[in-house]
């Protein structure tokens, strides 16, 4: 376990010690998402008033844990692959976040995906701090017991700091409700006591949620219709580009074109597809679900991946990995708006774009907080024993998200900043104030 903390040599300042010199890997440069965050933090940091004294806490994580993940493959072999846990903060309740497979998983990514969580809980309130999980791994090359050998190791390894009171895991990129069962259980079988609430993004029937499915996309859709009607633009009749046609990119579509939107431009891994008229997305639906992609859709006309960013529409929805809006495409966006399904699909280079083209930009950390708001909802079900049924979970989700994009939207107004500073500047002003309040020990 690496302290970032805890370096050796500590410079000195006139006789005043001094912080221990930033490691390397919590740097800016090259560092890709982590990079990013840190950007993001220092735009903030003017206006966090006497609580700026500790904003340093928003650039170190709490708390770093690599793990080995040694199975035995199908064809007798072992192979080892590389986990992760970061528990970004803990200030304001136990850490937070999913866990992704993916090849491209580093620790930068990992350590950039816990800060996030960190600043969308305290945006949306929900009392945790931030954590993120990862395994550098193609998931489709494993099979189905490779990947449970796989998952039941790494929730072993990460075991020595994961639990219902310390840190939750939840589903991510690549993981689903499966995983998430069979890491309850790996925990549950160490523990000796079957305990529900170590994650969220469970079945129902091991202690899930309704509703926690299609939290993520049903709050980009509350959020993306508040921001409309700011805007003066009509939902009836809206263009729409998704990128990523998952669990969150799916949902939002699905619910956008129920509210009279259309959506015209779907790309994912498989490619890019497009009908100006606007694609039938109950039969897409179908389509990706089938056959894993969006590719090979009858009807719809082939577009060549980086057009996809020039698509002539309303709303773009990024709802798939870091990184996508760069300087290199910000600039043709012809959207009036995008909403972050994804976590950290935009760069500081590209908001500065956007911002001065006047695009309006749905922070992630405010438009992706709807799947951590119901996993809060399922763990206190799990906690209490007691579920409640659909309606009341999307009434209560979709009023937690209106509320917090009203105060966000009004922090932007009083600053004349973003509404991605603004959503910092709530989340951190709350983060910084539970530290100061719980102060330093010893
Ligand atoms: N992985 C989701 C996110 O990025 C949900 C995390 C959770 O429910 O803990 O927000």
């Amino acid at each position: 376990m690496l302290h970032p903390s805890t370096h050796t040599s500590v410079a000195t300042n006139n006789g005043a010690p001094t912080n221990s010199p930033i490691p390397s890997y919590l740097q800016a440069d090259n560092l890709g998402p982590w990079g990013n965050y840190l950007q993001q933090v220092d735009r903030v940091v003017p206006y966090l008033g006497h609580l700026g004294r500790w904003a340093d806490t928003l650039k170190r994580p709490k708390r770093i844990l690599v793990v080995d993940v040694p199975i035995h493959l199908d064809n007798g072999t072992i192979a080892h692959f590389e986990g992760y846990r970061v528990q970004h903060n803990t200030s304001r309740g136990p850490g937070k976040g999913g866990v992704r497979f993916h090849q491209d998983v580093t620790l930068s990514e990992v350590m950039a995906l816990s800060a996030w969580m960190s600043i969308k809980n305290a945006a949306v309130n929900v009392p945790y701090g931030g954590a993120k999980g990862g395994i550098r791994v193609d998931p489709k090359s494993l099979s189905m017991g490779e990947l449970e050998r796989m998952t039941r190791r790494y929730t072993s390894e990460i075991g020595i700091i994961i639990g219902p009171t310390k840190d939750i895991p939840a589903p991510d990129v690549n993981t689903n409700e499966q995983i998430m069962a069979w890491m309850m259980d790996t925990y549950s079988m160490n523990e000796g006591a079957t305990a529900t609430g170590v994650v969220t993004g469970k079945p129902i029937h091991l202690g899930g949620s309704l509703g926690r499915k299609d939290a993520t996309g049903r709050g980009v859709f509350t959020v993306g219709v508040e921001a409309a009607k700011h805007i003066g633009l009509d939902i009836k009749g809206a263009r729409i580009a998704v990128q990523g046609f998952g669990n969150v990119g799916g949902v939002a579509g699905r619910l956008f074109t129920e509210a009279g939107a259309k959506v015209v431009a779907v790309q994912d891994h498989g490619g890019t597809i497009y009908k100006a008229g606007g694609l039938n997305v109950p039969a897409l639906l179908k389509h990706v679900a089938e056959t894993g992609s969006a590719a090979n859709f009858a009807g719809a006309e082939v577009l060549k991946n980086e057009l996809f960013w020039e698509v002539d529409c309303d709303i773009l929805i990024p709802a798939a990995l870091e990184s996508q809006i760069t300087a290199t495409n910000a600039g043709k966006i012809k959207a009036k708006m995008v909403i972050e399904g994804a976590n950290g699909p935009t760069t500081p280079a590209a908001d500065d774009i956007l911002q001065e083209r006047g695009v309006l930009v749905l922070p992630d950390v405010i438009a992706n907080a709807g799947g951590v708001t119901v996993s809060y909802f399922e763990w206190v079900q799990d906690f209490s024993s007691f579920f409640w049924d659909e309606d009341e979970i999307n009434a209560r989700l979709v009023k937690i998200m209106k509320d917090a994009f009203a105060g966000v939207w009004a922090v932007a107004e009083e600053h004349k900043v973003s509404l991605r500073t603004a959503t910092f500047i709530v989340a951190c002003k709350r983060i910084l104030h539970a530290r100061e309040l719980r102060g330093l020990y010893p």
